[in-house]
């Protein structure tokens, strides 16, 4: 980037800022303030509010790339999929990109994000150098693990009740054109969990460094890791963006087949179909899919597809014309210790009828950890997702309650940005509540940015 257009993108920025600042100064005392995103990746159902929410126009972009220093200058709202475009022309990424293209940056520090990478670069809070954050307080100021160290260290799952993050400056790190791919079957889920731990923990396959792993659970007896290794020679890759259906290619009979993409389309293979949960939609059937434009083929247009589902509770009605109770929600992502990861899949196969189940190892890189989301350093935890529905239960949220439970038991953590159903008491235990208090009372003194509870657990 030269001279002039650095200027011009750092004035930009400002402008953005202050249309933000003006915007919060706006918001009358007592009115909850809001983000107004053209995007969300939140699950949680929320309380509908008055009022404009905050202008984040002008703070979507890419201020500038270091490409000695390999970092980046961010605006808060910039999707992954603008910064990656960015970085991928200098052959550099974000330590860790979240699967989804419209998932933000600031969206990821502060409500956590995983990828493939996680096993060896943590989680994308831990590449974040500073951050200039709109505090409750209406001020901005500058957090660095130097400068307003406990600002920054409660950011990541504050879910922007501290602040919002305006700017961070993150590390990045070369990448190569391609990725090979080898996509590793398994038959038990043990055999699974014993080479996940191998795998993240020496970060080698057959002797070679591996730069990407994750995993797929179709069921306790068939199960894959997906390791991935950069590389610069030139060969055919393949294209899940088109007719093929990437979470079906990695299926086999036995043993370990072998697949190449661009980098540009490993780091988007779970984009196009949303994972796999582009089925409903229809988009998975041949016929429909050949007539589905390319470009409405991506995790936004389906979850914008399923914010209306919801509105309308299409799927609701269906179930009541089959004369079949309506269905829970079940979407979350949680975190169990390595160690526990077969018990803990057992469990979940046994008892939530959801499948494919996602799984992502990660180890934090850093040494004091974040209160917030209190996962031990240097502990290998495997990130296990699931997204979909189960009938309903007894009381509301009963197959979620179960699974918070479970979760406990196996030592594990749950994300937040679907469904919660824990007591303030148990919150507070399990997400740094008492840190969290503390920080709060000082970045945000008259409580102008809902509460934590509030937001994750009473959907406010
Ligand atoms: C189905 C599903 C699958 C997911 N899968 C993945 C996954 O595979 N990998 C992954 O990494 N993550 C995943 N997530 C989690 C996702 O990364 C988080 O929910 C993240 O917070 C979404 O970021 P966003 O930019 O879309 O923010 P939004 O959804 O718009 O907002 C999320 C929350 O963050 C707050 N917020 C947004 N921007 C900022 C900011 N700049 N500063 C402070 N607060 C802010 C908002 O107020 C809100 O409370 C998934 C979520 C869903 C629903």
């Amino acid at each position: 980037m030269g001279v002039p257009a650095l200027v011009d993108a750092q004035r930009a920025h400002a402008a953005g800022v202050q249309r933000l600042l003006e915007s919060y100064r706006a918001v009358p005392d007592g009115t909850a303030v809001r983000l107004a995103k053209p995007t969300s990746n939140l699950f949680r159902t929320r309380t509908t509010t008055q009022g404009r929410g905050l202008d984040t126009s002008g703070l979507t972009g890419v201020i500038a790339i270091d490409t000695r220093a390999r970092t980046a200058e961010v605006a808060g709202m910039c999707t992954y999929d603008d910064l990656v475009a960015a970085t991928l022309r200098h052959g550099l990424a974000p330590l860790v990109v979240p699967q989804l293209k419209t998932i933000t940056l600031g969206g990821a520090v502060t409500g956590l994000g995983i990828e493939s990478t996680s096993f060896r670069n943590g989680l994308p809070h831990e590449s974040v150098l500073e951050m200039d954050i709109l505090t409750g307080a209406g001020e901005v100021l500058t957090a660095s693990p130097t400068e307003h160290a406990d600002l920054y260290r409660a950011f990541p799952n504050s879910y922007g009740t501290l602040g919002y993050a305006v700017r961070l400056r993150i590390d990045l790190e070369p990448v190569t054109p391609f990725v090979t791919l080898r996509h590793l079957r398994f038959h038990s889920l043990s055999d699974l969990a014993d080479a996940l731990g191998r795998l993240a923990q020496t970060g080698r396959l057959d002797g070679v460094a591996i730069d990407y792993l994750d995993g797929v659970v179709f069921s306790a007896e068939e199960s894959y890791l997906c390791v991935g290794v950069q590389t610069d020679a030139r060969g055919a890759v393949s294209d899940y963006t088109g007719q093929q259906i990437y979470y079906r290619s990695i299926q086999h009979d036995t043993g370990v087949t072998d697949d190449r993409l661009t980098i540009h389309d490993y780091l988007w293979r779970w984009d196009t179909d949303w994972f796999w949960c582009s089925q409903p939609f229809g988009a998975q059937d041949r016929r429909l899919r050949r007539i589905w434009p390319k470009r409405y083929r991506s995790s936004s247009v389906y979850s914008t597809l399923m914010k209306y589902e919801q509105r309308f509770r299409v799927g609701d009605r269906i179930e009541q014309l089959r004369g079949r109770p309506p269905r829970e929600r079940v979407v979350q992502d949680i975190e169990v210790p390595m160690e526990r990861c077969a018990a803990f899949l057992r469990w979940f196969l046994d008892t939530v009828p959801i499948t494919p189940i996602w799984l992502c190892p990660l180890r934090l890189q850093s040494d004091v950890g974040w209160p917030l989301y209190p996962m031990e350093p240097r502990r290998s935890y495997v990130n296990v997702g699931f997204w979909s529905t189960v009938p309903i239960g007894s009381v509301a949220g009963a197959t979620n309650r179960r699974i918070e439970r479970a979760v406990r038991r196996f030592e594990g953590h749950k994300s937040l940005y679907s469904d919660s159903y824990y007591s303030r008491e148990e919150f507070d235990e399990l997400y740094g509540g008492d840190s969290y208090r503390a920080v709060k009372k000082r970045y945000d003194p008259d409580s102008r940015l809902l509460d934590l509870y509030a937001k994750a657990v009473q959907r406010r």
